[in-house]
């Protein structure tokens, strides 16, 4: 039985495909199988992330979309959105919180989730500078922007209003304080992260041992086979879901 909150709709924010896959899929899997409402937000099409001398950035962004589709349609995600800004060039400015300020007041999210804007180094490596943006991006989307009345008070004309998000959920390996158990979906997570296989991965290597591998991990800590964390930030609880949470 699973006693963990379950958002009525979920906006996932991220800088590039593949993104979701790797951090947090199984959570939107396991949340739409219990009937949220799942948005895929991506910032860029990941243009840039190949080193196969044939390819052009417009091919490339075909393909990963193409890709990035075929994942959330198996996590069962609702609503598939390209913002398409430049892989590698991504900016958190005014203009892309605006459009994502947008997106929350039309999909009226309880939940966002996104990516750590701090983590510049992660173990032995540096953390893509997207990831940061986007992050950045998303957070600052949330709160205040969202949810003030005064502010982008012309998405009106258009019968978009303004809407308080209640968590905000960050994948991270920093002070995580929320653990999702994935030990359900956790096939539907490396599934999914298989379909970025043609333009990311080498034929030859399968997702399964090493996803798995980090989720029993991550899950170990906190009495789940499987598991993703996040940092979670509260903004407005919703009062149903405090019962019967960690
Ligand atoms: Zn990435």
């Amino acid at each position: 039985m699973n006693k963990q909150y379950v958002p009525e709709r979920a906006m996932f924010i991220y800088a590039h495909p593949d993104d979701i896959e790797f951090g947090c899929a199984g959570t939107a899997a396991k949340w739409a199988k219990y009937g949220c409402e799942v948005t895929y937000v991506l910032l860029t099409s990941g243009n840039v992330g190949t080193h196969d001398p044939e390819m052009t950035r417009e091919k490339l962004a075909q393909v990963r979309e193409a890709e990035q589709t075929a994942a959330a349609n198996i996590a069962g995600v609702t609503n598939m959105i390209f913002l398409r800004y430049d892989d590698g060039l991504l900016v958190p400015d005014l203009e892309l919180r605006k459009r994502l300020v947008k997106l929350i007041r039309i999909h009226k999210p309880n939940v966002v989730v996104c990516g750590d804007p701090n983590v510049i180094f992660r173990g032995d490596r540096i953390n893509h500078p997207d990831h940061r943006a986007a992050g950045k991006a998303a957070i600052d989307a949330v709160f205040p922007s969202s949810e003030m009345r005064l502010l982008h008070q012309e998405f009106e004309e258009e019968g978009i209003f303004p809407h308080k998000v209640n968590y905000v959920y960050v994948t991270t390996h920093e002070n995580p304080n929320y653990y999702e158990d994935i030990s359900e979906t956790i096939e539907i997570k490396i599934e999914a992260l298989r379909q970025h296989a043609p333009s990311q991965f080498s034929p030859d290597w399968d997702p399964e041992d090493r996803v798995k591998e980090w989720a029993a991990e991550i899950g170990k800590d906190v009495g789940f086979k499987y598991a993703e964390r996040f940092r979670r930030m509260i903004l407005e609880a919703v009062k149903e879901e405090e019962e019967g949470n960690q």
